[in-house]
């Protein structure tokens, strides 16, 4: 089935409310939803994740400038290839960032357009599920302007867990004892049933990383993430053994060549790529098996609209608990709660959250349609 067009759609929602992180505000909810059109009329979507503060035209330029040129008249079965020649084009300007983002959601696509073209979901032509449906864990806890912490977050995490959430992730990174106080009241507040994990966004070093750590050691939190910078190899392994809990990142990590450098380093306890931003279902398939062969766990990153959601829970689908085991570590997937005005209308509320856990979709391609109205309501390029 050959490919047509290649269309990547820049989209944009201000938020009514903005929200802050450890590196400042998010005043929109954007995205790159990528449209592989086949010579039969058919389509094939993906997304490139946007992170609160990135601009989506920089990864959408990449497709419109650089990778289209290279896919029309070609096989849409030819994704591999495609995706190596493509990635090897970028080499000189690209490597990681939007290039990668970029060639992620295209990927994401061109996945779609032959599950759609077989009748199979992705999940199905990686290698099949180990898993239909992912426990989930809320990803919220941003600041907003007037509200009072902790009391504000306490009050949050009561609403998750009496929405089914047995999971959950904190915004943290506001400065070190602030934090340090701040986990400690939700954490008392939420009790040790609840899996509660800490999100920093890289906002410290690795001096002040190891005073958190060993303060909060008796808060037992399943994972603290990207406490550093994305690019700190060394700190993160200097830090790793601090702690009982586990240290994950990866988020803002690209490609199977970077992944192994952190592997062979044996700096993480968790694995956090972005399907929408690390290389899609091709190479996070790859990222994934350089993972399981260093025994090490592999969490996506879940940050995107319903497309990158729905795409995800295909991908998570198809990992190995790593080890195997009767009884394995259990596979999360992050599922953002934050506000989002076009998430799940985007994808004609496709994903089903029911008692903690998310289904993974059983339809063609990523699972999900979507809804183009939507789609153009929100389009800022088209
Ligand atoms: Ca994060």
């Amino acid at each position: 089935m050959k490919i047509k067009e290649v269309k990547a759609y820049v989209i944009k929602a201000p938020l009514e409310e903005p929200f802050s992180f450890s590196q400042g505000w998010v005043y929109n909810r954007s995205s790159v939803i990528v449209e592989v059109v086949c010579q039969d009329g058919e389509s094939g979507f993906g997304e490139c994740l946007c992170h609160g503060m990135q601009p989506p035209e920089v990864a959408a330029a990449f497709i419109e400038n650089c990778y289209a040129q290279y896919m029309i008249g070609r096989d849409i079965f030819d994704v591999e290839v495609m995706w190596e020649q493509l990635y090897n084009i970028a080499r000189p300007f690209g490597q990681q960032g939007a290039a990668v983002n970029a060639l992620s959601g295209v990927d994401i696509a061109l996945w779609d357009a032959i599950g759609k073209h077989l009748g199979k979901p992705v999940s199905k032509l990686l290698g099949g599920n180990f898993r239909e449906s992912v426990k989930a864990y809320a990803t919220g806890f941003y600041r907003k302007k007037g509200r009072r912490y902790p009391d504000d977050a306490i009050e949050e995490a009561k609403g998750y867990i009496k929405k089914g959430f047995r999971g959950m992730k904190l915004k943290t990174g506001f400065g070190v004892d602030t934090d340090i106080e701040y986990i400690k009241a939700v954490r008392e507040a939420v009790g040790y049933d609840v899996m509660l994990m800490a999100d920093f966004n890289s906002a410290y070093s690795q001096a002040e990383a190891r005073r958190l750590l060993l303060a909060l050691e008796p808060e037992k939190l399943e994972f603290y993430e990207e406490l550093l910078a994305p690019e700190d190899i060394a700190g993160y392994k200097a830090i790793r053994n601090l702690t009982g809990s586990y240290i994950a990142a990866g988020e803002e990590i690209f490609g199977k060549i970077a992944f192994k450098d952190w592997l062979a380093e044996g700096a993480l306890d968790i694995y956090q790529p972005d399907l929408c931003s690390s290389g899609g279902f091709t190479e996070c398939k790859k990222i994934a098996a350089i993972c399981q062969a260093y025994n090490t766990m592999l969490i996506p990153h879940v940050w995107g609209s319903g497309v990158g959601l729905a795409a995800s829970l295909q991908f998570i689908a198809t990992l190995p608990s790593t080890p195997l085991r009767d009884k394995p570590q259990e596979m999360l997937v992050e599922y953002d709660q934050s506000s989002h005005p076009f998430r799940l209308d985007l994808i004609n509320d496709g994903v089903r959250f029911t008692d903690g856990y998310v289904e993974v979709p059983t339809a063609p391609g990523i699972g999900v349609e979507v809804n183009r109205s939507v789609l153009e309501k929100y389009c800022v390029n088209k």
